[in-house]
């Protein structure tokens, strides 16, 4: 029988990936849905989650897809009242309030999966296999984009914890993580804030793998143009370029994918969700979520013109 799903926050992600994928998907009915401005059609709507929960008891999981201020208090709800929870990326304020969630959701026997939508990309699989069998002295990670034009009017992100540029470059650190064979670390950073705003526009982070790897990233929201989320490998075994997110794919400068956008990536996403919910397991890494904390933690601050939301 169908898994019985609620979903919280109906903005941006809620509406382009997250709704179409669930109807796709027969293992998934949608059944409600939380906002405190926004309604579904066809879909018992309600303004937050306690009232969500009250009014349909026999939901067997909620998807959350609100800013990560609000994941933190509505993936414990949820988990608190016996539902599998699925949480959007970046996963909670803190990196201690992920692995408490982690602890709930082992304590209630629940489902917590917490998503990196990147890993679910068209290329990465073929990328991290790729990279399993060479030496890796160096990588770049190139991750630009307009801000104005992918998060209009999104005041959050300028917020505590709303995570400025990272909101986007956290994908580009969970690739990372999911194909490299080994692990790697913040060694230095330099966080560019706009003097009117709270969180960073720009930052450059230097990390290292176990092995000694060198790997460079460039995280920008002003890019004007052509927009870049590449991933480059300089390996003793050729050159290996992720690009478009995780969906291109570029072997010694031969196309080998040449995907576009984020298709695929979220039915895949609730697919997984299916599977781990069935098996009674939960899926939880926060490791792109410490680089980005170390980032903060150890990282050189700038401040720099003021942005416009
Ligand atoms: P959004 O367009 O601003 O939508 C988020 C929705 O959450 C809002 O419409 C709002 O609806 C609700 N909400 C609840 N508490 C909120 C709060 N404290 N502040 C603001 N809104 C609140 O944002 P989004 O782009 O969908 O992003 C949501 C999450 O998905 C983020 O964690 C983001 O990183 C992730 N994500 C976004 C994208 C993307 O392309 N946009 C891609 C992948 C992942 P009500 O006002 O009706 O409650």
């Amino acid at each position: 029988m169908a898994l019985r799903l609620g979903l919280l926050g109906i903005g941006k992600i809620a509406r382009d990936q997250h709704i179409p994928s669930i109807k796709a998907n027969p293992k998934f009915k949608l059944v409600a849905c939380a906002s405190r401005s926004a309604t579904v059609d066809r879909v018992a709507s309600f303004k937050d989650l306690a009232s969500m929960l009250a009014g349909v008891p026999d939901l067997d999981c909620v998807s959350i897809c609100t800013p990560p201020q609000a994941h933190f208090d509505a993936a414990l709800m949820a988990l608190r009242a016996g539902k599998h929870v699925m949480l959007e990326k970046p996963p909670t304020l803190t990196t201690r309030q992920i692995a408490l969630l982690a602890d709930e959701a082992a304590l209630y026997g629940r489902t917590l999966f917490q998503t990196w939508h990147s890993r679910f990309a068209e290329s990465v699989d073929a990328a991290r296999e790729w990279l399993s069998t060479r030496e890796l002295p160096s990588g770049r990670i190139t991750w630009k984009e307009d801000v104005h034009h992918w998060h209009p009017g999104q005041r959050w992100i300028w917020e505590p914890g709303g995570f400025g540029v990272f909101d986007p470059g956290i994908n580009a650190l969970s690739l990372l993580t999911e194909v490299l064979g080994e692990e790697v670390f913040v060694e230095g950073a330099t966080l560019e804030f706009p003097e009117n705003q709270q969180a960073p526009i720009a930052a450059n982070l230097r990390m290292r793998t176990f092995a000694g790897a060198e790997i460079a990233a460039e995280f920008d929201f002003r890019q004007k143009g052509e927009q870049s989320w590449d991933i480059e490998f300089e390996t003793k075994g050729g050159r290996l370029k992720l690009s478009r997110g995780g969906a291109g794919l570029e072997i010694d400068g031969k196309v080998i994918a040449a995907e576009a956008g984020m298709a695929g990536e979220y039915p895949r996403l609730y697919a997984r969700f299916a599977a781990l919910c069935a098996a009674g397991k939960s899926d939880v890494d926060w490791r792109p979520f410490q680089l980005v904390a170390d980032a903060f933690l150890i990282g050189e601050r700038r401040i720099v013109a003021p942005h416009e939301i």
